[in-house]
């Protein structure tokens, strides 16, 4: 069983304030916390004055995962990632997919978490044969301190770096973290104050708007957009249209952007999951606007999970599960009309 002090570390990027207040930098909910409180993602405490992570290598899953599952589609295909999440977030999504991670505590009489050291971490990934490392599962920032240093260490052993993430990270934070991550798989939830109220209980989502830019231009991360489609919270057209048109205008029309079906969960079990008609009308949308990548998620064996040349059209990768079973492109090109296909890293197919 972990004691309080086998596992705190003292936390970065905050600030003291008057009465034993501390203020935590770390995501952009700048909690400020009272002596003997935990912020608003129970990873951070504060003790006499002084904040602390609980987080810090305590890791709750792990596994050797396929990038496509992240999902990412255009940073190093068919490749593994050594993939890891912690306890804790900073949202607490009524639909949320890990909730039994996400909205749980790191608690000193329950062991749900493992010791797991940076080294450890990399050298596991190493010898399995990933490529790379990804902090997923439940939002990377709570646990920040611990995915800084092994961001480094990983950049050190040649493996890439990925964030699978909510985008609420501070301006402060992302400068920090951003010279040693490679990519960045950003949720954004919907495009309207109310869906964001409702799902993530925020008043304002475009600082996730603007680190997703900065990842992207600031730190040059490739970066890939998820929108998980809500039955009656983020599937109206308008708003799907003017998210896809911030990517265009933002982000570029090589952006993948993944539109993913909701499976109920937790207590937005009530809601039936998402028609596959809105989600094909919603990517629709998508291309009509402008984006080359768009691409339908959760719906095992749709078409449109595979990615086509947006010049001639002929297929160019193809996707079974989580892997690529075929794959036509050489050096990146279209091996059909020869067009420049924006990915990161070689394609590995079964
Ligand atoms: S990381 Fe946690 S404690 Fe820090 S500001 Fe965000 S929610 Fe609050």
């Amino acid at each position: 069983m972990m004691t309080t002090e086998s596992y705190i570390k003292e936390a970065i990027l905050c600030q003291s304030l008057t009465e034993g207040k501390v203020q935590c930098n770390i995501c952009q909910r700048r909690c400020k916390i009272p002596p003997g409180k935990r912020g608003y993602c129970w990873d951070r405490l504060n003790l006499d004055g002084k904040l602390y992570t609980l987080a810090y290598g305590q890791v709750a899953t792990s596994w050797i995962a396929p990038i496509e599952i992240k999902p990412m589609f255009h940073f190093f295909p068919g490749s593994r990632a050594f993939s890891l999440g912690t306890l804790g977030c900073n949202f607490r999504c009524p639909g949320c997919q890990n909730w039994d991670i996400a909205h749980r505590q790191i608690q000193e009489d329950t062991p749900l978490t493992e010791y797991v050291a940076p080294e450890v971490a990399v050298e596991a990934a190493k010898s399995s044969g990933c490529q790379g490392i990804s902090w997923t599962y439940n939002e990377p920032t709570v646990w920040f301190e611990y995915t800084l240093d092994s961001a480094k260490l990983a950049k050190k052993n040649h493996l890439y770096t990925n964030y699978v993430t909510n985008g609420f990270i501070s301006q402060e934070a992302m400068d920090l973290i951003g010279p040693y991550l490679d990519s960045y798989r950003v949720d954004i939830k919907g495009f309207s104050r109310r869906s964001y109220g409702k799902i993530a209980h925020i008043s304002d989502f475009t600082p996730i708007l603007e680190n997703t830019v900065r990842a992207k231009e600031k730190w040059h991360m490739h970066v890939e957009v998820v929108t998980n489609v809500i039955p009656g919270y983020s599937d109206d057209e308008s708003q799907m249209n003017n998210l896809a048109t911030w990517i265009v205008d933002h982000l570029g029309v090589e952006t993948p952007w993944h539109v993913t079906r909701f499976i109920p969960h937790l207590r937005l079990s009530h809601l039936p999951a998402t028609p596959v008609a809105t989600l094909e009308r919603i990517i629709e949308i998508g291309k009509s606007c402008g984006l080359q990548y768009v691409y339908i998620g959760n719906v095992p064996g749709h078409p449109l999970e595979n990615t086509y040349c947006p010049s001639c059209g002929k297929l160019l990768i193809h996707r079974m599960g989580y892997s690529v079973s075929e794959c036509n492109l050489e050096e990146n090109r279209c091996i059909f009309c020869g067009k420049p296909i924006p990915i990161v890293g070689e394609v590995v197919s079964i």
